[in-house]
């Protein structure tokens, strides 16, 4: 495929699948203390080829998921879906989640059948592009310290590449309490 082809959404209800939710969607690549927020999948694989494994239960995040993590942020342990914040989200242009575009242009797919994903009919990815994404979904890591180039490109928001030259979709881990290996690693919002 194309580096340079950007697939295009289907317009939302009109796919060829049981996608077309009008109401309100989910991103499927949340941050935990987002409104709503709940786990539906878990990061199992390896750190170079992780492997989201589908929970067979949706799990509304709660304290008590989040010290389930530590020392790691929830989000490199979970997926996690809510709301999708469209207007305020910095992947969000021309009416549609271009972080799953991106990603359908530059990841391969990492399966051939749809994983048991409990979220689908409220998914975003899976409303704009159906198959496409839930073929690729399970090698997505929200939080990640992945140093591939391709992850990055992905998850580096391009117009706002165009607009401010390099943009750096990551955050050099300071926080007190973190292992010597993590700190001063960079993080990957994907
Ligand atoms: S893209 Fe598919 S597999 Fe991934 S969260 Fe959405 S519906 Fe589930």
């Amino acid at each position: 495929m194309s580096s340079t082809s950007i697939p295009q959404p289907h317009p939302v209800g009109e796919t060829d699948l049981e996608c077309g939710h009008k109401e309100a969607l989910f991103c499927p690549s949340a941050q935990p203390d987002w409104e709503g927020a709940k786990a539906f999948g878990v990061v199992t694989g390896t750190v170079t080829v992780p492997a989201v494994s589908y929970l067979a239960q949706v799990l509304p995040m709660s304290q008590q998921l989040v010290e389930l993590t530590r020392p790691v942020s929830p989000a490199e342990v979970f997926r996690i879906a809510a709301p999708c914040a469209t207007d305020r989200c910095q992947h969000f242009e021309d009416g549609h989640c271009q972080l799953v575009s991106r990603t359908i242009a530059h990841l391969e797919p990492v399966t051939e059948k749809l994983p048991q994903c409990l979220i689908r009919v409220s998914c975003r990815w899976w409303n704009e592009h159906g198959k496409e994404a839930c073929y690729r979904c399970p090698q997505v890591v929200t939080n990640s310290f992945s140093r591939d180039e391709k992850i990055i490109l992905v998850a580096t928001p391009q117009s706002r590449t165009q607009r401010e030259g390099t943009v750096e979709n990551q955050e050099t881990i300071t926080a007190k309490g973190e292992t010597p290996a993590r700190k001063n690693s960079l993080l990957i919002r994907y």
